[in-house]
């Protein structure tokens, strides 16, 4: 059975009708630009073949209902709630979010609804579940309500504009554009300064290989915020609007004056800016040793200045980084877990993997999950 027909039909288990409409989005992986997007960087993002699928229907009047392959108890809401829900009830408010969010942008909502979520994408591993969860119930919403299809530009400001104001992490675009603008065999370019969004091919011949480490800061969502807030405190008192707008000479001229903390946070966020520039010109130029050193000298900066690594990650990436066939090493995502992405040419295969898998669990106990990954197309109804 196909993934779309194991959702059709255990949707129809749950509700006891038809599903309406299915739409799915793949995960995507940061394969650089780490925190630049909320600063306006750049950068390059992949869709991945994982993804969460959302299956709807119109429900009983005056009522949402909601059911999930990872919290299969059926939960119903008044139709139209606009309280965040809490505890067991979390993960109803990136559906609930978007629906609120069709509103705010003045798109057409179902009046009710039942809705399903499958995935085979891991969730909080940093390959961006939410804004997957997201983008997949906003098509389907669209498509349910009958109303005409959007831009992915759109589609992703409105996954944002739930994750930022109904969820309530203060995101960047990376996620939503890289899952609304995916291309199969393509990365996502997204100038975040605009936001402008383009894709460029991937080599052929290279793979990309995520560790989830399986571990999470407890207090991840207000580590990132706390980040996002030194970045501001960064920027106002280097007199920009954004951090990215400075270059990493004009930044170390300027810098001597702030905390050295947070003068630590803005250079990485300055660098990483660049460095995303240079992955764009040494891509241009085949020249994928160079893309490799990039990627690691990222996680170096994630490492050292912007102090949002963990040591599994350090780990994954030091061993990763000297195992044959490894081009470059970073961690994905927003970091304090979850997981790390691996730039390799095809020498380098399952049993390397295995071999940085079974160093990691002797080292913490645990093995990590290895993902082999192919570059998948964006959100999309199915
Ligand atoms: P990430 O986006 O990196 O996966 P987040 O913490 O931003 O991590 O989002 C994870 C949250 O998204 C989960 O805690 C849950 O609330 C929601 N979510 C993701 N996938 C599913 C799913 N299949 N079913 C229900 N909720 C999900
Ligand atoms: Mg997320």
């Amino acid at each position: 059975m196909s993934q779309e027909q194991e959702v059709a039909a255990r949707f129809k288990e749950v509700f006891g009708r038809p599903a309406t409409v299915i739409a799915r989005a793949p995960g995507r992986v940061e394969f650089i630009g780490n925190h630049t997007d909320y600063n306006g960087g750049a950068v390059l993002g992949a869709g991945i073949d994982r993804h969460v699928w959302v299956a709807v229907s119109r429900g009983e009047p005056g009522q949402f209902a909601f059911c999930s392959d990872q919290q299969t108890t059926v939960r119903t809401l008044a139709a139209g709630t606009s309280t965040r829900q809490t505890g067991a009830l979390s993960w109803l408010n990136y559906p609930l979010g978007v629906w609120l969010a069709l509103g705010q942008f003045g798109l057409s909502q179902p009046a009710d609804f039942n809705l399903l979520v499958h995935s085979d994408l891991p969730s909080g591993a940093g390959l961006s579940s939410s804004a997957a969860l997201e983008l997949a119930a906003g098509l389907a919403f669209l498509q349910l309500a009958g109303a005409p299809a959007i831009t992915a530009q759109r589609l992703a400001e409105l996954g944002r504009h739930a994750e930022n104001n109904f969820v309530g992490v203060p995101c960047g675009v990376l996620d939503q554009g890289t899952i609304a603008f995916a291309r199969r065999d393509h990365l996502v370019h997204i100038d975040c300064m605009g936001p402008k969004f383009s894709t460029t091919p991937m080599p052929p011949g290279l793979r990309l290989w995520v560790f989830n480490s399986l571990t999470k800061h407890a207090l991840i969502d207000g580590m990132y915020a706390q980040r996002h807030a030194e970045c501001q405190q960064a920027a106002k008192a280097l007199g920009v609007e954004l951090l990215a707008s400075l270059t990493p000479a004009e930044l170390a001229a300027r810098a001597g004056g702030l905390p050295p903390l947070i003068a630590k946070r803005a250079r990485h966020v300055v660098e990483e800016h660049a460095r995303v520039g240079q992955v764009v010109a040494a891509l241009a130029a085949n020249d994928m040793t160079r893309v490799g050193a990039l990627l690691t000298a990222s996680h170096r900066s994630s490492q050292h200045l912007f102090e949002n690594s963990t040591p599994q990650l350090d780990f994954l990436v030091d061993r990763l980084v000297e195992s044959p066939g490894i081009l470059g090493a970073r961690l994905t995502g927003g970091g304090f877990g979850g997981a790390v992405l691996a730039l390799a040419r095809p020498e380098f295969d399952a049993a390397g993997a295995q071999a940085v898998g079974a160093a990691y669990l002797a080292k913490f106990g645990r093995a990590p999950e290895i993902i082999p990954l192919q570059v998948a197309d964006g959100a999309q109804l199915v």
